[in-house]
C-alpha cells in the first residue's frame, strides 16, 4: 500500500474516532464528484483546520489573498484530509516544539509555587516573577480586576528579553478558557464590575491595536478561546503534570479577601470547580464556604441562566452580547457559553443546588 493510500485510511478512521469532528463531519465527503471516508462533508471543510487555528488561519488565507489548494468553497480550506497544505499548517502552528517564556506574578503566597512550576516545566532559565507593587495613598486595590493587564504588560517588558532572537513578531499567549473570557452577564443585573472582561476578545484586539500602533512587534495568541476550562484540561497534552500543578494555582475572584484562600462560590471558583468535576479529578483547593448551603447570588444567577439556556436557547442567554462575532466565530462563542454553563450545571446538581 502506497503511502498515500495508508493515509487516506488513517485519516478516515482518525475523522470516525476523534471528538474534534461534529457528528455531521464523520459523514463521507464529496470530493471531485465521488463520495470519500476520509474527505469531510464540504459544509464541514473548515473542521479540516484544528479548532485552535481555524479562525485565525482562514481570516489570514483572506487577508493575504492566499488560495487554498482545492478549496471546498469561498474562503474555506479543502475538504480533503490528506491535504499537503492542511497538514503544514496543523503542524506549524500546533507544535508543541516551542520554549516558551513565563511570566508570573507575584501575590502572597504564589512566589514558592510559581517556581516549582518552573522546575517542573524545565524553565528555570526561563521564568520571570514580578509585581507592580503600584499603591495609591488611600486606596488599596484588593480585587484581581486589574490582573490581565498587568500580565499584557509584563508579557511586553519580557518580550524584550528576546526580541534580537525573535525576528517576527513574538507571540504572547494568554492562556484563558472562552468561558471565563467572554464572561457573559449571567443575569441583567450582573454589569460592570461584575462581569469583568479582561481577556475578552474586544478588549484583546485593543490592547493589539495599541501595541501595533506604538510598533511594538507583539501577537497576542488566545489558543483556548473556545475551549470551557474543563475542555482544557481534557485535551492537555500532559494531564500528568497538569493535574500534579493545577492544585496551587488561583482561580477565586476574592482570593485576597478570604485570605489567600478560594471562596468557591464565585464565578471563577464555580468555573474551577466545574472543571475539576468534568475531568473526574481530585479537587485539593480549599473552599473557605460551603456549596451546598452558601447563599450567594452566583448560585442562583448561574442556574437561572442553565434553566433560560435550557427553555429559551443560548441567545436568550448572550442577550446581544456576542454581537462582535460574525458567522462560524459567534456561532463557536455561544457553543463555549453553553458547554461553560453546562460544566457548572452538572457541579451545583451534584451539590443538590439544580
Ligand atoms: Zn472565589
Amino acid at each position: 500500500m502506497t503511502f498515500l493510500a495508508s493515509e487516506k485510511n488513517r485519516q478516515a478512521e482518525f475523522k470516525l474516532s476523534s471528538k474534534y469532528f461534529t457528528k455531521e463531519a464523520r459523514k463521507p465527503g464529496l470530493f471531485r464528484n465521488r463520495l470519500y471516508p476520509f474527505a469531510l462533508p464540504v459544509s464541514c471543510a473548515d473542521q479540516n483546520l484544528h479548532q485552535w487555528i481555524r479562525t485565525e488561519a482562514i481570516e489570514y488565507f483572506k487577508k493575504h489573498e492566499i488560495v487554498w489548494h482545492t478549496s471546498a468553497g469561498v474562503d474555506l480550506p479543502t475538504n480533503h484530509m490528506v491535504s499537503s497544505q492542511i497538514m503544514c499548517l496543523s503542524i506549524d502552528l500546533t507544535s508543541n516544539g516551542r520554549r516558551p517564556l513565563f511570566v508570573f506574578h507575584i501575590v502572597n503566597g504564589s512566589r514558592h509555587h510559581q517556581e516549582e512550576f518552573a522546575h517542573t516545566l524545565n524553565a528555570e532559565t526561563r521564568f520571570f516573577q514580578w509585581s507592580y507593587e503600584a499603591r495609591l495613598k488611600d486606596h488599596r486595590e484588593r480585587s484581581t480586576r486589574g490582573r490581565s493587564i498587568v500580565f499584557f504588560a509584563f508579557a511586553a517588558i519580557a518580550s524584550s528579553a528576546i526580541r534580537e532572537s525573535v525576528p517576527r513578531p513574538i507571540d504572547v499567549f494568554v492562556p484563558e478558557n472562552g468561558f471565563i473570557s467572554l464572561n457573559v452577564a449571567l443575569s441583567p443585573g450582573r454589569l460592570g464590575s461584575l462581569s469583568t472582561k479582561t481577556t475578552h476578545p474586544t478588549y484583546m484586539q485593543g490592547i493589539q491595536s495599541v501595541w501595533d500602533r506604538l510598533e511594538i512587534r507583539l501577537q497576542l495568541q488566545f489558543p483556548y478561546r473556545y475551549q470551557t476550562k474543563g475542555e482544557m484540561l481534557e485535551n492537555c497534552r500532559d494531564t500528568d503534570t497538569l493535574s500534579r500543578l493545577l492544585g496551587y494555582t488561583i482561580s477565586c475572584g476574592q482570593y485576597h479577601i478570604h485570605k489567600h484562600t478560594h471562596c468557591g462560590v464565585c464565578i471563577p471558583c464555580l468555573v474551577r470547580r466545574a472543571a475539576y468535576r468534568k475531568v473526574g479529578w481530585d479537587d485539593p483547593t480549599e473552599y473557605c464556604k460551603d456549596l451546598r448551603v452558601d447563599k450567594s447570588d452566583n448560585i442562583a444567577v448561574a442556574t437561572s441562566a442553565w434553566l433560560i439556556l435550557q427553555v429559551q436557547g443560548i441567545r436568550k442567554v448572550t442577550a446581544g452580547s456576542l454581537s462582535f462575532a460574525k458567522g462560524s466565530e459567534k456561532r463557536q462563542l455561544e457553543q463555549v457559553v453553553s458547554r461553560g454553563l453546562s460544566e457548572i450545571s452538572d457541579l451545583l446538581r451534584a451539590y443538590g443546588r439544580l
